[in-house]
């Protein structure tokens, strides 16, 4: 099995893709056409900047191998929260405190912009403020409250401090410490939140394929200035490119493969609670993360349909780093949730999927423009070649917040951009074979790190 029958089998059976009524499908681009910007995948990057760059009276095309929202956007773990994969010492060390401040600002107006754009667009995607970052023993606790002491005085991000004592009014769960409450993070229904995006778009006058696999990118000829990129069926001939694909680009961009990653991780739908128990089992309502290396992710997530709303827990974690999804998802993530919530023991599990991240080495983010990964001139022509990828499991909101620095890019104001574009990013040791098990070897130590 390749590695995408596996994510196609994942996205399958995700709970998201139950609970939303998709639209009729766009059309595959049968046509060479022409627009300012052509975007390659319609995730909530590459929507996000579709937006943006409409709003800013670009002609803009999305071109989806498969259905808006179908990679990591519509599947992830809900979960929007402030900064980055990384900590905040990362950009430090590489940009300077003053432009690291600059970074987390941006990835605080991130959060923003969805409620902006959920009002802007009636996007009713299931949203609920609160974030608990929890502590799984005392050793953690401490380093937990270090950073909330140092993000505190040097960046101004405000979080209160759940002392042991207090814990038990935050989670029915007897196997964490003590932890940290973020009011401005929250949580939502990702595959709604994306399908809405791509509404508003296309209310702005977006153009959008779905089933429209780009399989090349022709650079810029200098009479011409303009780039093409190709479907089996078109092509778009464009100004600009932003290529948004996740790990799934496959061939179009090599050069951006080895920087980054594809990393599996698996999530559980329960079945439905009965309302008393779900609201007991975290009765702020706030979406959790532990603050293991290899973490557990999960929320109780509430649907409205027209007149029930059905309560589960969804519980996120495990990871694989063969590209190959884990035997036993379904059992073995529901045993995960019972060690958390042993009154869930006897609950079932509806719905086991997952996805895949693009983890860069630094967990940083990586964004920039092809020309600059290219020497000599092959470099020529991909200068107006923009990409977006290395969020590292952390893209739920900072994607929103990349596609409008983008679009504020192309418009003549890179500035915030070239913020996260000079960040240096290694590439993956061991080439396209060999970087999966120098990646397992690593991830090894971390997991013994938790253990301890
Ligand atoms: C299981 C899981 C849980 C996660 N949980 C969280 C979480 O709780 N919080 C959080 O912040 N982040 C989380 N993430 C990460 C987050 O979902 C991603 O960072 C974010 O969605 C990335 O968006 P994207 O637009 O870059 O990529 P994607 O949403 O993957 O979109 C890329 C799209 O590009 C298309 N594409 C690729 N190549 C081509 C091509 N050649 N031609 C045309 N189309 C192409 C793909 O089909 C795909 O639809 C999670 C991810 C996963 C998989």
């Amino acid at each position: 099995m390749t590695f995408l029958d596996t994510d196609c089998e994942l996205a399958r059976h995700s709970y998201y893709d139950a609970t939303v009524r998709r639209p009729a499908s766009a059309p595959a681009l049968a046509a060479d056409i022409e627009c300012d910007v052509a975007i390659v995948g319609g995730g909530l990057a590459g929507l996000s900047a579709a937006i943006e760059l409409a709003d800013r009276g670009y002609q803009v095309v999305v071109l989806e191998a498969r259905q808006i929202g179908w990679g990591a956007s519509g599947r992830n773990g809900g979960q929007a929260l402030a900064g980055l994969a990384c900590e905040q010492e990362t950009i430090e060390a590489q940009l300077g405190l003053d432009e690291a401040r600059r970074v987390w600002a941006m990835t605080i107006e991130a959060l923003t912009l969805i409620q902006q754009r959920c009002a802007r667009f009636q996007i009713d995607c299931d949203w609920r403020p609160g974030y608990l970052s929890l502590a799984v023993n005392q050793r953690k606790a401490r380093a937990l409250q270090a950073w909330q002491l140092r993000m505190q005085s040097l960046y101004q991000h405000e979080t209160a401090w759940i002392p042991p004592q207090q814990l038990p009014q935050w989670i029915a769960s007897a196997r964490f410490h003590s932890g940290l409450h973020d009011p401005i993070s929250g949580h939502l229904h990702p595959l709604k939140y994306s399908l809405g995006l791509a509404r508003g778009a296309r209310q702005l006058g977006v153009r959008m394929f779905e089933n429209s696999a780009v399989i090349a990118l022709d650079a810029a000829s200098t009479a011409s200035g303009s780039l093409r990129v190709r479907t089996a069926g078109g092509s778009v001939r464009a100004a600009h490119v932003l290529l948004a694909g996740n790990v799934y680009l496959q061939g179009v961009a090599p050069v951006l493969e080895s920087r980054i990653m594809p990393v599996g991780t698996y999530i559980i739908a329960s079945e439905v609670l009965d309302a008393g128990l779900a609201r007991s089992l975290i009765p702020s309502g706030a979406a959790v993360c532990d603050t293991n290396f290899v973490l557990d992710y999960f929320r109780v997530a509430s649907h409205s349909d027209t007149d029930t709303t059905e309560h589960r827990m969804l519980y996120g974690g495990r990871v694989s780093y063969s590209t190959s999804t884990p035997m036993n998802l379904a059992a073995s993530m529901q045993r995960r949730m019972a060690q958390t919530f042993p009154q869930l023991g006897g609950v079932g599990v509806e719905f086991a999927w997952g996805g895949f991240v693009d983890i860069s080495m630094n967990r940083a983010p990586d964004f920039g423009r092809l020309s600059d990964r290219m020497m000599g001139s092959a470099a020529t022509g991909l200068s107006n070649v923009y990409y977006l990828q290395g969020f590292s499991g952390h893209g739920l909101a900072l994607t929103g917040m990349a596609g409008k620095l983008v679009a504020e890019a192309i418009d003549g104001d890179a500035q915030r951009f070239d913020t996260f574009s000079q960040l240096r990013h290694r590439e993956f040791p061991g080439g396209k074979l060999l970087r999966t098990p120098a990646l397992v070897a690593g991830m090894a130590y971390y997991r013994l790190k938790d253990l301890l």
